[in-house]
């Protein structure tokens, strides 16, 4: 028998309302014990210190670009699981938008192989909505889930046609699957950045925020007719948290994302001509930066995810209309959280992590999330007053496309295990 003993961390377990000083022991990959682990039962285990750390249920990030298959040059499953576990993620859902396209099961039987070959991150996927992200005919969406696709989008497109979008609503409820959308009308797009002044002062075409909440809008009346589970990705705008939170009142099942980027920048970022400050959906202005804090922290927000998307050097370095959208998130995201929402007074870290873990498994259906005994043995060790300073060339992703480059920030994950193996342990 394989024995783990995390011993005297602050354990918090948002799932099972638990937050004190104790032990956490994992067995054969399982956890076994939470609370004071007598001599006799650590006998023989392996042992972590975490006196003065938080031990929290391993963190899930539900949207990540994986690159694989197709874009190799950009990230592969292995890179992005290694950036995965040094970021303190023991899960991670690959996005669908490959080339080709993950729209079919030997698809989703291919990303979870990738995934297991890799052995550091635990890799889920999802699946497309349409063939090919066409928007046009449904995929194949229960051969998928059968091969194990924990949620359906087209992510990096919205659906734009209603009748399909119904249509999709009505087959992911019969699965009792969730439809992630990238809510965006793409013919109210086109542009690189935020609509507004500074848009308008840098010579850009802007991206208003009401192609998110049309899109939104829509797509909660749909699912106040049909039901089933709906989760809104990456959101950006103020309003867009306001529908949610109605939708939510009126007991509709949605749930929804936020990413560091937007709970920390604003469109001002884009002044530089940095391509780092491109991404989509855009970074909007301060009162959408507010709002989207606060969401998360009354919970109308349940899912603090990276939308992780790295790219090429090359790529990243054509100018800012040309370059293509996104940056890498998965390695400072957990100290980018603690900026912007508990160095800011907002919350605590009990929310933070309930945000990483309970909320985002919820949001594919899934048991992991939690410590709680006979659940696998995932675990995330977080430093939270550790100070370092983000450095792109030691990112185990192969994306450099950061715009945290050489900033220092606090608090960090320093131990990821994963079944109840150390898949991460950060050097001193
Ligand atoms: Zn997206």
């Amino acid at each position: 028998m394989t024995k783990l003993l995390i011993q005297q961390g602050r354990v918090i377990d948002p799932a099972s309302k638990l937050n004190k000083v104790c032990d956490v022991l994992i067995e054969d990959g399982v956890i076994s014990q939470v609370g004071t682990v007598s001599p006799h039962h650590a006998r023989g285990a392996t042992r972590i210190k975490a006196k003065g750390k938080i031990v929290c249920p391993g963190l899930i990030d539900v949207h990540v670009h994986c690159r694989e298959p197709g874009q190799e040059g950009k990230e592969t499953i292995a890179t992005a699981s290694a950036a995965a576990v040094a970021g303190g993620f023991t899960t991670i859902v690959a996005m669908p938008n490959t080339s080709p396209a993950i729209d079919q099961h030997t698809s989703v039987d291919f990303v979870l192989h990738r995934g297991r070959q890799a052995k550091l991150a635990r890799v889920l996927t999802t699946g497309c909505i349409t063939k090919d992200r066409k928007g046009e005919e449904l995929a194949e969406m229960g051969m998928m889930q059968e091969a194990g696709a924990v949620a359906f989008t087209d992510d990096g497109t919205g659906i734009a046609d209603s009748k399909v979008m119904q249509r999709a609503m009505q087959y992911a409820k019969m699965l009792d699957a969730t439809l992630m959308q990238h809510c965006q009308d793409p013919t109210l797009f086109g542009g690189s950045m935020n609509s507004g002044p500074i848009a308008v002062r840098m010579g850009l075409g802007g991206i208003a925020p009401v192609g998110e909440e049309i899109m939104l809008l829509r797509d909660i009346e749909l699912l106040e007719r049909i039901g089933g589970h709906y989760h809104a990705q990456h959101l950006s705008s103020k309003k867009s948290i306001e529908l949610v939170r109605t939708a939510k009142k009126d007991g509709l099942t949605v749930s929804a994302e936020a990413t560091p980027h937007h709970l920390l920048l604003t469109d001002a970022a884009c002044m530089t001509y940095d391509s780092n400050f491109k991404m989509n959906p855009p970074l909007r202005t301060a009162a959408d930066v507010d709002a989207l804090r606060r969401g998360v922290v009354d919970g109308t927000i349940c899912c603090l995810a990276t939308d992780h998307a790295p790219h090429t050097q090359e790529e990243k370095d054509l100018e800012f209309a040309l370059a293509p959208f996104g940056i890498v998130g998965l390695e400072c995201a957990v100290s980018l959280y603690a900026k912007a929402l508990i160095d800011t007074g907002l919350c605590g870290w009990e929310t933070v992590i309930e945000r990483m873990t309970v909320g985002p498994a919820a949001s594919i259906h899934s048991d992991l999330g939690t410590l709680k005994v006979g659940r696998p043995g995932d675990v995330t060790i977080i430093d939270p007053e550790l100070e370092w300073t983000v450095d792109v060339d030691r990112f185990a992703s192969k994306g450099r496309n950061c715009p945290w480059n050489g900033w220092t920030l606090k608090g960090r994950p320093t131990t990821t295990i994963v079944n109840g193996d150390i898949k991460f342990q950060l050097e001193k």
